[in-house]
Order: structure tokens, then sequence, then C-alpha cells
């Protein structure tokens, strides 16, 4: 006799087949059939693949052009503000770190600003003593070790103060559009669990599972995705799934999506694009 899990793997095989039907046609199929819709999706290996597969090219829909929401000019200030952001939100960091930038606008400047000056423009974003120390450190280090250049390699960024695996590939990916890997924040950790991309809760270990699913062109792009969704879908405290466009995937859906994918993932890029304003 099949089992349940054997019976969603061919449910899932036959759908595969039907990735060449229309994107719309498709989500009507999926989103009127009961079955489907309440059919848990496959963990196993080859399902797993394709069922990530399958997310990128819905997330992709709904960010058709992810951005960092951190505003920044250069390399420099990107590292700056993504050192401020830990444990803040991206909209604090955007009021404070302009008056940084505004008194110490360069690596040389800010590493010979005073501790306690750097203090009390950062204090709002949290942690501040650390986050002063770290991002005058990290300048100190650029002046003498990188001729006040923002280094460009993973390896001779995480050996900057204040500065692990996470930051550095926002620097390098977002600032620069090189490849290194994943960014890998609370986010992007809590939504991979969730879809039973990993189970992994220590972020090297999530980004390398992400890193094994998605394709190297698109791991820039599926760091901020899934960072996004995280941050306006798939919330910590009331995950959005009716409205969320990859229900269907998401072993973790806590309700019946309402209404075609393509329509849901329009109502998510108008909620990214206006930063959680827009239903
Ligand atoms: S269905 Fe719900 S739990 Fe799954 S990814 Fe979407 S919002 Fe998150």
């Amino acid at each position: 006799m099949a089992t349940k899990r054997n019976r969603d793997d061919q449910r899932d095989s036959r759908s595969i087949g039907r990735e060449d039907v229309a994107p719309k046609a498709r989500a009507l199929q999926e989103t009127t059939s009961r079955s489907r819709a309440s059919a848990k999706p496959p963990t196993a290996k080859g399902g797993l693949k394709e069922r990530a597969r399958r997310i990128h090219e819905r997330l992709s829909e709904a960010e058709p052009a992810p951005k960092c929401e951190l505003d920044f000019r250069n390399g420099f200030e990107l590292l700056v503000a993504t050192i401020l952001s830990a444990q803040s939100t991206d909209r604090m960091v955007n009021q404070v770190a302009p008056e940084v930038f505004r008194r110490w606008p360069t690596p040389q400047a800010l590493a010979g600003a005073a501790q306690e000056e750097v203090e009390a423009v950062v204090k709002r974003t949290g942690f501040f003593r650390n986050k002063a120390k770290s991002i005058r450190t990290a300048a100190q280090a650029i002046v003498e070790k990188h001729r006040g250049e923002v280094p460009r390699t993973m390896e001779e960024l995480i050996e900057l103060p204040g500065v692990a695996r996470k930051t550095a590939n926002v620097v390098l990916g977002t600032a620069y559009r090189i490849t290194t890997g994943i960014t890998v924040d609370t986010h992007v950790g809590r939504v991979a669990r969730r879809l039973e991309l990993t189970q992994e809760e220590d972020p090297t270990k999530v980004e390398q599972a992400l890193m094994a699913l998605f394709p190297r062109e698109a791991w820039i792009d599926t760091g901020h995705r899934l960072l996004l969704h995280g941050r306006y879908v798939c919330t910590a405290r009331a995950s959005d799934c009716a409205h969320c466009p990859v229900n269907e995937l998401c072993p973790s859906a806590a309700a019946k999506p309402e209404g075609p994918w393509p329509e849901r993932a329009e109502r998510e890029r108008r909620r990214v694009e206006s930063r959680g304003e827009a239903e």
C-alpha cells in the first residue's frame, strides 16, 4: 500500500511535468485542488531540490529585483551600516548612519574618531559601545592593511573587527555583486527552516544547505528574497500564510492559500516595495 509520503511524492512528480503550463493556469490548478492544497510537500532529496527550484521561481516573481534596505553609497558605508544593523532595524540604521557618514565620510576619518563621539552618534541602534568600537577598529584595519579600500574577498573581510560571514556576504554581494555565498540572518534562517529547506540552526550550516539548493548565479538575490519574505510575509510573530506565494510548497503553511500564486506574488511585491505599508 502506498504511504502518504509516497502519494505526496507522486503528486509532486506529476506537478513537475506541469512546469511548462502557463504560470496563471498552473496556479489556478494548484489553488482549486483541495487535495493538492492540503498535500505536504516532499522533503526527499530529489523532491527537495525541485521544491527549491519552484520556491525560487515564485519568490523571483514576488521580488524580481530585490534590494538591500540599508541606504549606502559605497562599500565602506554598507559595511558600517551592516555592522550597526545587528539587533536593530534597517529603518533605525538609515536614520542614524547619515550622521556617521557626514562626520566621518571615509575609513581614514572614522579610524581617527574618538570612541565616545562615535558612541554618542550610534547610540540609538543599541549595543552602541561594541558597535562604535567595531566600526572604528574595522576602519583602522582598512586603513592599515588595505590602503583605505574595503577588501573584496571573504577571507580579508572576515578578518576585520566586527565582521563575520553574514556581513561579508552583504558587502560583497550587495556593494560589489561578488558572489561568495548566501547572506543568512535571522529572517533567512527562520524562512529556510519553515520551508524545510534545512533543519540547521547554525547560520553557516543554513548557508551551506541553501548554497547546495540554489544555483550560484542566484545566491545574492536569493539571500535578499528570503530575507524580505521573512520580514514582510513569513514574519516571526504572525506569518501571512494565506497570502504567501509559496504556500503550496511549504510544509509549515498554517492556512490554505487564497487565490492563485501569481496574485499572492504580486501582493508580496507591492508589500515589499512599500516596505510593509501596502496591503
Ligand atoms: S506558507 Fe507560511 S510558513 Fe510557509 S513560507 Fe509562507 S508564510 Fe512562511
